[in-house]
This record gives C-alpha cells, sequence and structure tokens, in this order.
C-alpha cells in the first residue's frame, strides 16, 4: 500500500513502525474472509483491509480520529485471525494498537462511553464485582428493550448475561483433586479472574478429564518458583500474577540465591515491596540500564553523556516536542542553518538512521 507521510512525520518512531506496517498490505483482502466482525456486519469498514485504509487516513493526515473512524477501530475484537490469514504478514496487532493509542490521545469519548468503560475495567477482572454485576444484569434482563432506549449497548449487554448467574464452583476452593487410580502425573488448576465466574464449567470439566486419565490436579494458590535469580523482573511479575488473580489467598515462593552469605538480589528485593507492575518497569528499566540510542544495546550503559532518560524524562519530553515543531515546519532546517550546522557535527549518517527507527 502506498503511504504519503512526511519526512517529519516518519521522523516519529511510531509513525516509522505504522508506515512500514501499511506498506506491507498489498490490499489483497484474504483477512476478510476470516474477520468475526466483518463476516457478521459485512461492511468493508469492519473488516481488516477496511480498517487498515481507516487508520492510515486517520495518521496521514494527523487529523483528530473522527467518530466513524473510532466506531470501526473499537469494533474489532483483537482476535488477530487476520493475521494468521494474511500472505504478506501485516502486523496489524501493532497498527491497531498504535491506533487506539491515537485515538485515546486526540478523541474526547462521550461521558457515557467514558462511565462504562470504566465501570468495565473495574467490573471485569475482580470476582467479587463481577458476581455482583451478573447478579444485577439477572434482575434487570427483562428491562433489556426499556434501557436499550437509553443505550443500545445496555440491552445488548444485558442480552449477553447468563439467565442466572452461575453458582460459584466447589472445584475453585483450594484443594487437591486425586486421580483416578495412581497418579501419573500432576498439573496445577490457575484460575483466572472471569471464567470462573462466568463459566465455572470449563474448569470443571477440565479436572474432570484429567483426574480420569491419570492426573492429580492441585488447585493452586501457591506458587514456588525455583532459581528466582535467573528471571526478570517482568517474567517473575507476570508469573506469580497466575495465582494472584483468583479470589483465595495466595502465595508466591521466590527460591534464591539471595540472603546466603549476605548476598542480595534488587530484582527480588523490588519484587517483594510492591505488585505496581508500574514501578517495577522503573525498577528494572533502573537495573538493567538504559542502553543505547546510537547502538542496538537493549541494557547496560547509556551512550547519552550528560542526559539520563529515566531521570530527564520531562526534559526529554519537551526537547522531543520542540524538535518536532521545527522539523513540521522547516523539514530539511534551511531557516535554522546554525541548528543544521550543529546536528551534522554531532551526528553521522549511521547515527541518523538509529534515530528513526522505531
Ligand atoms: S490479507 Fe494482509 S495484505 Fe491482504 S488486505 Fe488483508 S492485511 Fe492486507
Ligand atoms: S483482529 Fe480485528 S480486524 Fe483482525 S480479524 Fe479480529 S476483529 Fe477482524
Amino acid at each position: 500500500m502506498q503511504t504519503n507521510f512526511t519526512l517529519a512525520q516518519l521522523a516519529d518512531p511510531d509513525i516509522q513502525e505504522a508506515n512500514d506496517i501499511l506498506r506491507a498490505c498489498v490490499h489483497c483482502g484474504f483477512c476478510t474472509a476470516t474477520c468475526p466482525t466483518y463476516v457478521t456486519l459485512g461492511d468493508e469498514l469492519d473488516s481488516p483491509r477496511g480498517r487498515i485504509y481507516q487508520i492510515k487516513d486517520m495518521l496521514e493526515n494527523e487529523k483528530p480520529a473522527p467518530a466513524k473512524v473510532v466506531k470501526h477501530i473499537d469494533r474489532c475484537l483483537s482476535c488477530l485471525s487476520c493475521m494468521t490469514t494474511c500472505p504478506s504478514g501485516v502486523h496489524y496487532m501493532h497498527l491497531v494498537d498504535h491506533a487506539r493509542a491515537y485515538i485515546e490521545e486526540t478523541h474526547t469519548r462521550s461521558l457515557k462511553d467514558r462511565f462504562l468503560r470504566e465501570v468495565l475495567g473495574a467490573v471485569l477482572p475482580n470476582r467479587i464485582l463481577l458476581r455482583l454485576a451478573l447478579v444485577g444484569a439477572w434482575i434487570a434482563k427483562p428491562l433489556g428493550p426499556l434501557l436499550g432506549l437509553i443505550d443500545k449497548r445496555f440491552a445488548a449487554m444485558l442480552k449477553l448475561a447468563p439467565g442466572a448467574p452461575p453458582k460459584p464452583s466447589p472445584v475453585d476452593t483450594p484443594q487437591v483433586f486425586p486421580a483416578t487410580g495412581p497418579a501419573k502425573l500432576r498439573v496445577a488448576l490457575l484460575n483466572g479472574c472471569a471464567q470462573p465466574v462466568l463459566q465455572p464449567h470449563v474448569n470443571e470439566a477440565t479436572v474432570r478429564l484429567l483426574t480420569r486419565l491419570g492426573v492429580e490436579v492441585p488447585n493452586a494458590t501457591v506458587m514456588v518458583i525455583l532459581d528466582a535469580d535467573r528471571f526478570g523482573i517482568a517474567q517473575l511479575h507476570q508469573l506469580r500474577g497466575r495465582v494472584g488473580r483468583g479470589e483465595h489467598a495466595s502465595t508466591c515462593w521466590l527460591v534464591t540465591q539471595a540472603g546466603e552469605e549476605g548476598a542480595t538480589n534488587p530484582r527480588i528485593d523490588a519484587l517483594v515491596s510492591t505488585t505496581d507492575g508500574f514501578e517495577l518497569a522503573e525498577v528494572d528499566l533502573d537495573l538493567r540500564g538504559e542502553g543505547t540510542r546510537m547502538s542496538t544495546a537493549q541494557k547496560g550503559r547509556s551512550d547519552l553523556k550528560l542526559a539520563s532518560l529515566r531521570r530527564d524524562r520531562k526534559l526529554v519530553e519537551l526537547a522531543r516536542e520542540a524538535a518536532f515543531e521545527i522539523v513540521g515546519t522547516d523539514p530539511d532546517l534551511s531557516g535554522n542553518p546554525g541548528l543544521a550546522d550543529e546536528l551534522d557535527l554531532i551526528f553521522s549518517d549511521r547515527d541518523e538512521e538509529f534515530l528513526t527507527r522505531s
């Protein structure tokens, strides 16, 4: 697909990445046949190819995301079945993520939309709130057509809600399910957040099947990670989340060398001190190092002489905005000869190549 981004736009690594993805699309339309929203609605704008065109138009013209485009991007389920069909290897996943970030930046959703999103974000990952919401939906089900007059989405959600909320499954409590006959294997069942509330029969069936096949199934509320020193902060945080999302108290043991003969591991200390993923990401960056801007190292010592991306983040953001502003009105810096000279002195062609990489 031909794209028409300006050089100034391409200086933004996100746009550069979107440009590469867009250019890989050959408009063949193979993806439309496997897209559930296109198959259901029959509208090209609700197909992967249609969305790709809309994203291209929105990004190229740098316009605030129009409500019509927002509607079609919102309808994308992120099921990514289009990616498995695409013969051209279009990374739709990153493109639609970028479009969503752009929409959040440039489009103001209605108060009703924002309220609905906040409520869903709070309710869906919380089993207690989700159960209460299902009871509420069950009671309000007959009012569906009436609520549909306020917003069609309320009626649709009530229609989707199960008739009577499924009872909490006995399978979800911490216990060990013995294998039928001598146990050949052991498989831990890790509970998620929404599925045990909405479809408890899935875990019940899993336990039935495994135990019949001679597998012992402990319903895990405890996780032990051996040699935790060998894992990164992000991996460990993800792993412990597998037992941390259920409604029962859970424990994750990190078995390390830390503590022996006074040795400590700052990654493990950070994990123990907080469960906040954002804080852990910051600590991780501190410990791993920023890596280089003009080379390929993604960790270790920074190649910046004075600045630190972490310490001077605000300053870096301001400098970036100022740079975009200058290049936006004067792409070849003909009106800023002093600045052009300075940049020529500092940056080699190879450096420039790294600067524009995503
Ligand atoms: S299948 Fe791939 S190349 Fe073809 S239209 Fe869809 S995204 Fe583009
Ligand atoms: S990710 Fe979106 S565009 Fe791709 S198949 Fe799923 S719903 Fe369709």
